[in-house]
């Protein structure tokens, strides 16, 4: 931040505190998907976190903190926020619709990503913060692994490449989810995946699609 703060170029980061997942990995072992959740707990998120805003805050650096999957990290961001108005940050749609649940069911291998999936009650949480606007947009960090690509590792967990596709599905996945259900509006999700998102490109504030385009 310091060497970049004649022209801050905004910082996307993947918060996950490295220390701490070496720590819980070396009492889990992988021996099967939803290992992958103990091995990366939320608090190796929240650390993270928590360093990274320090940071943005003290050297008033344009931050942006992708798929965030915790609730205590969404609010220590919109804590941070108060403080420095540069900081923004993003959930993905499986962090709202899906549970750590997901790795114990069948083939749960295909559906590796980190930060892994959460608690039931987190998910909740998540939804809730995002009913309240804690996110300024909704991504996907997408990896376009194939089925094949995941299921020639089913055996051995850690080494199935990690990370799910999304771009695809994203907005109909919320749409599906949240606004057929009036937890967001039509509105707030063009919002969420639209201008939102090309406000903090720089791109045209005019919207690059239509609604009807992005349900096509
Ligand atoms: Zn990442």
């Amino acid at each position: 931040m310091q060497d970049l703060s004649d022209l801050k170029p905004r910082m996307l980061i993947h918060c996950e505190n490295n220390d701490t997942i070496e720590k819980f990995s070396a009492h889990h072992h992988f021996h099967s998907p939803a290992d992958h959740c103990l091995r990366r707990p939320e608090i190796a998120e929240n650390i993270a976190v928590e360093r990274v805003l320090e940071l943005a805050v003290k050297h008033s650096y344009p931050v942006h903190i992708v798929h965030v999957s915790s609730a205590t990290s969404a609010l220590l961001i919109r804590e941070a926020k108060a403080a420095c108005d540069l900081i923004t940050c993003e959930t993905a749609p499986h962090y709202l619709i899906h549970t750590e649940d997901i790795l114990k069911a069948k083939h749960g291998h295909r559906y590796l990503c980190s930060p892994p999936y959460r608690s039931a009650q987190t998910r909740g949480m998540m939804v809730e913060l995002l009913q309240d606007g804690y996110f300024d947009i909704i991504a996907s960090d997408h990896c376009p692994f194939t089925i094949a690509d995941k299921d020639r590792y089913a055996d051995t967990p850690e080494q199935v490449p990690c990370g799910i596709p999304g771009v695809g599905t994203l907005f109909k996945a919320m749409h599906d989810h949240f606004v057929t259900s009036g937890k967001i509006t039509l509105d707030e999700l063009f919002a969420l995946t639209v201008h939102n998102p090309a406000k903090l490109m720089n791109f045209s504030p005019k919207p690059l699609f239509t609604i009807e385009q992005m349900l096509g």
